[in-house]
């Protein structure tokens, strides 16, 4: 899968500030086979350990319902804040460019569940942690996360420390 992963993403210098390498991935998702065999790969080693499959607004959301679609699991959002109508958790992190909040649903998971959380990239794992804090404010807990690419520099495996990571490739 990695070799697909690098051969398909493109990278863009300075993109959307000056000093970021974007890693985008959007040439991955638009390949069939890749895109199942990420959905698979991603999956692998989580099976019968999660109830739903959450993914990260917006690039997560593709890999979220491809995830549960094949596992037969619900899937839920972690949106971006103004997106979910109902009452909702809220929390606020800082990201490899900028500050973020994500919000959560807060009736959208029966309490106690099990949830695997997949996104496209790992930066600084700001996003992800907030994402488990969602989580476990809802009464559930993180069965682990998946995420395409991880830019192993940026330490985001230590700030999901205690949870399982699966990453396809890291750079
Ligand atoms: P972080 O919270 O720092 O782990 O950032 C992860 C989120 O920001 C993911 O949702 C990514 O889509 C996006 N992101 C951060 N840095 C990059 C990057 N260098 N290339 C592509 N996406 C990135």
């Amino acid at each position: 899968m990695a070799e697909t992963i690098d051969r398909l993403g493109a990278v863009v210098q300075d993109y959307p500030k000056p000093g970021i390498t974007f890693r985008d991935l959007t040439p991955v998702f638009a390949d069939g086979p890749a895109l199942r065999g990420m959905v698979d790969a991603l999956l692998a080693g989580y099976e019968g350990q999660f109830d739903f499959v959450a993914g990260v607004e917006a690039r997560g959301f593709l890999l979220a319902a491809a995830a549960a679609y094949a596992s037969e699991r619900g899937v839920i959002t972690i949106r971006k804040p103004g997106k979910l109508p109902r009452e909702t958790y809220t929390e606020t992190y800082d990201m490899e460019y900028g500050q973020n909040s994500l919000e959560l649903h807060v009736e959208d998971i029966p309490a106690g569940s099990r949830v695997l959380i997949l996104d496209d990239v790992l930066a600084t794992g700001g996003t992800l942690a907030a994402a488990a804090r969602l989580i476990e404010s809802a009464g559930s807990s993180v069965a682990g996360f998946g995420v395409v690419l991880e830019l192993g520099e940026l330490g985001g495996r230590a700030a999901l420390a205690g949870h399982n990571v699966r990453s396809l490739i890291t750079y």
